[in-house]
């Protein structure tokens, strides 16, 4: 049976002083890759590349996995820099944009990861929080940081009929390394679950023929200790 090929935009270590004695390289965190293989994918990871490329990268992948990594650049949901904005990679922004921007007109499945999740909502027309002081509920440490990431640390609620409802249950743990979060969400998505401050932490494409899942959490990083985190990467490379 031919595998699906699934394109994993990869990202680009700028600061590499420490590792590779400090040159560039294009990666994705392994999780990812084997996340995709454990579950009959092939990964393709793509290099950061032109916008204009993207049409051609996507002709050539199955379905699209989008990362996390950098906080989206302001610029494309219109607004100024937030003081507790980290770092950002425009040269990534754009063409993550571009490539979602194809995969919806070339109907491949999308699935995005925190930093992926928050991006295809801003493609679609939608907001961030730039940090997560901004939001006014805000009551649940979304940074878990230093606890590991195999270990959940705060709880959602999903959506009943949803994906993520039906994959999970309706309450579910979840790791969570994140300061940024959908604010005003894309018309063409909905939530499909939720932290128990409000802070959305999963969503679906909306129209009944769109093929997108998208999580805020990480999967990558727990799927080898939790079952029900290798069954997103199942759904994803299998169904969606
Ligand atoms: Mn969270």
């Amino acid at each position: 049976m031919t595998k699906p090929i699934i394109g994993i935009a990869g990202n680009q270590l700028i600061h590499a002083a420490d590792v590779f004695h400090g040159n560039q390289v294009s990666y994705t965190p392994q999780g990812f890759v084997a996340g995709v293989q454990q579950t009959g994918g092939l990964p393709f990871v793509l290099p950061i590349g032109t916008p204009e490329s993207a049409s051609a990268y996507i002709e050539k992948i199955d379905k699209l996995l989008l990362a996390g990594g950098q906080d989206v650049s302001p610029e494309f949901y219109g607004e100024e820099p937030h003081p507790k904005l980290e770092e950002t990679n425009k040269n990534r922004d754009k063409f993550e944009l571009a490539l979602i921007s194809e995969a919806i007109k070339q109907k491949k499945p999308i699935f995005t990861v925190c930093r992926g999740t928050q991006l295809l909502n801003v493609a679609l027309g939608g907001t961030l929080y730039q940090d997560l002081s901004q939001y006014s509920d805000w009551k649940v440490k979304h940074s878990q940081e230093p606890t590991a990431p195999e270990f959940p640390t705060h709880s959602i609620t999903t959506e009943k009929g949803s994906i993520l409802s039906r994959l999970l249950g309706e309450h579910y743990q979840v790791n969570s390394y994140h300061h940024q979060a959908i604010h005003t969400l894309a018309p063409d998505l909905t939530v499909t679950a939720r932290a128990a401050d409000g802070i959305i932490e999963g969503v679906e494409g909306k129209q009944a023929d769109s093929r997108i899942l998208g999580v805020q959490w990480h999967p990558e990083l727990i799927f080898h200790k939790e079952p029900k985190e290798l069954g997103l990467f199942d759904y994803f490379v299998n169904e969606l």
